[in-house]
């Protein structure tokens, strides 16, 4: 539930309203932007008597939202919300914000020259695994805090911010000292206790859609977030599994302007993960973008066949490079640029 103040309520109008609804033991979330002032109603909705908020003055109208989900909402935040990230990279804004880098962190070398090549390009976000989600146990799980290190003094050489995966909420506090952005992933999507541990923080968060999870499901988790009050989230959308094997996972590339009519957090698409295949990448990130993408994430390794984790998605440099041109044209071509 939304509750709509007028253009003319005061602040003392505005501190009724919200009292009101606290004292039903319910929070109330206040979003201010040039147009109006929106209380969200956080918790039991059927505690507040709609009629009574409404007889309220200064209170315009309360609106119930057509989804579970309230902050992640279009109705609570009808601006397109905007990430500002070191740099003047805005993402959300009519700039297509580029994401690039290894899937993990392998070695101080292989970081080095991934970064510069993506630098080349254009890109001023750096992304790397230092610690990895991987399905096996077996399987490299990253260098941890060592890797998270060589990130940040990379990143600070090139002068690139640095996103990177959080898997446990008792690594949050070291992983967004070092990093810009905080992701989560896919297999975390609905690990709620490390939601809000990222929602206590001030890092901006990506956060990728579990691979089978409906879109609504992806707000909602969302919302966790944003109700531990960090307003700076991004999802991602980065391939559903379906019945199809030969690409790793399947692009919903519907989710794009989906996500973007139910709520205003920018969205991202992570062509890599979501074909699995190097050379499906660029296509799919030019569809991305077409269909309204405000990011790209996308791998790119100096060897793609010595790779420790997910080489088969990874662009070499010159891959990467082509793809830069390529989503440039496209972007122009719907009234966009690239960042
Ligand atoms: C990644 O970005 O390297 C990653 C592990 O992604 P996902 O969580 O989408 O599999
Ligand atoms: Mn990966």
């Amino acid at each position: 539930m939304i509750i709509v103040m007028r253009a003319d309520a005061t602040q003392d109008n505005l501190r009724t309203a919200v009292e009101r609804v606290e004292s039903l033991g319910i929070r109330a979330h206040i979003s201010r932007d040039t147009e109006q002032t929106i209380i969200s109603v956080i918790g039991d909705q059927r505690l507040v008597d709609p009629q009574a908020i409404e007889a309220l003055d200064g209170v315009d109208r309360v609106v119930h939202a057509l989804h579970r989900f309230n902050l992640a909402s279009r109705e609570f935040h009808p601006q397109d919300r905007v990430i500002e990230l070191p740099g003047g990279v805005r993402l959300g804004s009519s700039a297509v914000v580029m994401m690039a880098g290894p899937c993990a962190v392998e070695s101080r070398e292989q970081l080095q020259e991934t970064a510069e090549a993506v630098r080349a390009a254009g890109v001023r976000i750096l992304r790397a695994g230092a610690y990895k989600p991987r399905s096996s146990p077996y399987s490299f799980q990253g260098l941890g805090e060592k890797g998270l290190l060589m990130l940040r003094e990379v990143a600070d050489d090139l002068g690139m911010a640095v996103i990177t995966e959080v898997l446990t909420p008792e690594d949050v506090s070291l992983v967004a000292e070092h990093a810009e952005m905080l992701q989560i992933g896919t297999r975390n999507m609905a690990n709620f206790g490390l939601l809000r541990a990222v929602g206590n923080t001030s890092r901006p968060v990506l956060l990728k859609r579990g691979w089978g999870a409906t879109l609504e499901e992806l707000l909602l988790a969302a919302e966790y977030i944003l109700a531990e009050g960090n307003e700076q989230v991004a999802v991602c959308e980065r391939g559903i599994r379906t019945f199809e094997t030969s690409t790793r996972f399947t692009v919903d590339i519907n989710a794009i302007p989906a996500l973007k009519q139910m709520s205003s957090l920018p969205v991202v698409v992570d062509p890599s993960h979501g074909t699995g295949r190097a050379e499906l990448v660029a296509p799919v990130a030019r569809a991305g973008v077409a269909a309204g993408a405000d990011g790209l994430l996308v791998e790119v390794h100096p060897n793609p066949s010595q790779a420790l984790c997910d080489g088969g998605q990874a662009l070499t440099p010159v891959g990467f490079s082509r793809l830069m041109k390529e989503v440039q044209r496209v972007a122009g071509a719907v009234g966009r640029e690239v960042s």
